[in-house]
């Protein structure tokens, strides 16, 4: 039940994986540990029916996840796009429309949105994504919420309701819960607003794995041999610093390893449960104390066909009345079964995802069949994935951060900590919440150990 490896790496999520495996092309040694009895943290694929993968977790890359499509060429995972031909349906302020006629009737409310949308892509280009709270008006923006300065911009009800949804499906939290700050950085990691909210060209969910994205995950882990330990839940971190650095990390189960550098690739609420001996700074505790994960739920309703596109719609729906706000086509390339995947984003996820689940599912039916028709009432089967309740991830999509914590506590994010090096995609600076993130964060905080080590 003892390790010893050059970097001990804490997290077999994507961005432990991808620290592992920088290092091993290094020419060091490293050893995972993992809590659960599987890879991948919050990719998660699952096979509910023969052949038909079901993501309860990551499911979509976009077209400048570089560093994805480079990974899974590299692994062999091939990748299908995102079925995405038809309208969307809307229900906002009133009975479901069709994106025709709902683009019509509210042209000049749409207008206002375009308009907020400009300014938000604007003030974006003054963040400084590498240290967010140095940015121009960075005390301005991190004092007041998102939510509020959206209310301040003069727009309608329809276009408010929309922009709301819209950010609660990128953050997965109520607007008034993040600082304005941390959504301009939301944004600006990922590059300007059309690239979060589009699924076309350049959107943040063009393109899909074959197979399922736990391909990715899996083929990573089994690159990587026996350097990877499940069960093995850390709970204490004794380092110490200066020329001859080491660590000796310790799990609820009795495994201990022994290194020189650690990487700590959890969210950052997770990593602040964490015993540190000696003690971390204040700064990185209270920062920790701050960084909630969000709360989502997906919602899966199968059919025996795809229905919906014979009707030219394209499975997406928006509603303000729930208890999905949004949905997506959520098919594999070339099967025959018809997949509806219902988001529940923010206080959707807290209220109705706490139902239970057979009175869930019928709400979501309820409401796919006021969008996609009657045949919709009656899916084969319906699929839930639910993340708070998973003690390993404790919600989802990411961690995210109230008004005055940027400012205030945003410099501790990665800043290493002796031979601590923090990994996972909270502390990405490219498409951070994103796999996309997940990768870059690991290769940073890898490079870090390696520097320390060279
Ligand atoms: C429902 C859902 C939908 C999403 N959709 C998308 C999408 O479409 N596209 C996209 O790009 N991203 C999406 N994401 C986000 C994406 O999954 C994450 O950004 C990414 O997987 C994070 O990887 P990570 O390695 O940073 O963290 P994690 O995956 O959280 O990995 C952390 C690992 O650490 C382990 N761990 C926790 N505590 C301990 C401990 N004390 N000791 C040892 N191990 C521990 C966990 O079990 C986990 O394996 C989604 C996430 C969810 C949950």
């Amino acid at each position: 039940m003892e390790y010893e490896a050059d970097v001990i790496v804490v997290g077999a999520g994507l961005s432990g994986l991808i620290a592992a495996r920088e290092v091993g092309k290094a020419g060091y040694s490293a050893v995972i540990l993992e809590a659960n009895d599987r890879v991948g943290g919050r990719i998660l694929t699952e096979e509910v029916i023969a052949g038909m993968p079901l993501e309860l977790g990551a499911q979509w890359i976009g077209d400048t996840h570089h560093r994805m499509f480079t990974l899974a060429d590299e692994l062999g995972v091939e990748t299908f796009a995102q079925f995405e031909d038809g309208e969307t349906t809307y229900e906002i302020n009133g009975p479901v429309q069709r994106e025709e006629q709902f683009q019509r009737e509210n042209a000049d409310e749409l207008g206002e949105l375009t308009r907020v949308l400009a300014t938000i892509d604007e003030f974006c280009e003054q963040i400084n994504v590498e240290e967010p709270w140095l940015s121009q008006n960075a005390a301005e923006w991190d004092k007041i919420t998102a939510g509020a300065w959206l209310d301040a911009q003069g727009l309608g009800p329809t276009a408010r309701t929309m922009i709301e949804i819209c950010t609660v499906g990128i953050l997965a939290v109520p607007t008034h819960e993040v600082s304005f700050l941390d959504l301009l950085y939301n944004v600006a990691v990922c590059g300007v607003t059309a690239e979060l909210l589009a699924e076309s060209e350049g959107g943040a969910q063009t393109t899909r794995f074959v197979g399922g994205t736990s391909e990715i995950p899996k083929r990573l882990a089994a690159s990587l041999g026996d350097a990877i330990v499940l069960g093995a839940q850390v709970q204490t971190i004794e380092y110490k610093d200066g020329p001859t650095s080491s660590v000796k990390v310790i799990c609820r189960n009795g495994v201990v390893a022994h290194g020189r550098q650690v990487v700590v690739a959890l969210a950052p609420t997770l990593a602040g449960r964490i015993t540190y001996v000696p003690p971390l700074p204040g700064i990185r505790d209270q920062l920790t104390q701050r960084m909630p994960q969000a709360s989502a739920v997906k919602v899966f309703a199968i059919y025996d066909e795809p229905f919906w596109r014979a009707d030219g719609l394209n499975g997406q729906l928006i509603s303000d009345l729930g208890p999905a706000r949004m949905s997506n086509d959520s098919c594999i390339a070339d099967g025959d079964v018809g997949v509806i995947l219902a988001f529940l984003e923010g206080e959707q996820a807290r209220t109705f995802g706490r139902l239970p689940q057979d009175e869930l599912h019928r709400l979501v039916t309820e409401e796919l069949a006021r969008h996609f028709g009657p045949r919709a009432a009656k899916p084969e089967l319906v699929v839930s994935g639910e993340w708070a309740n998973r003690p390993f991830t404790r919600g989802c999509y990411n961690a995210n951060m109230g008004p005055y914590v940027w400012t205030n506590f945003g410099s501790a994010l990665a800043a290493p900590i002796g031979p601590i090096k923090w990994g996972a995609t909270e502390t990405a600076t490219s498409w951070s919440a994103y796999m996309e993130g997940a990768v870059q964060a690991g290769q940073r905080a890898a490079s870090e150990a390696i520097d320390a080590m060279s």
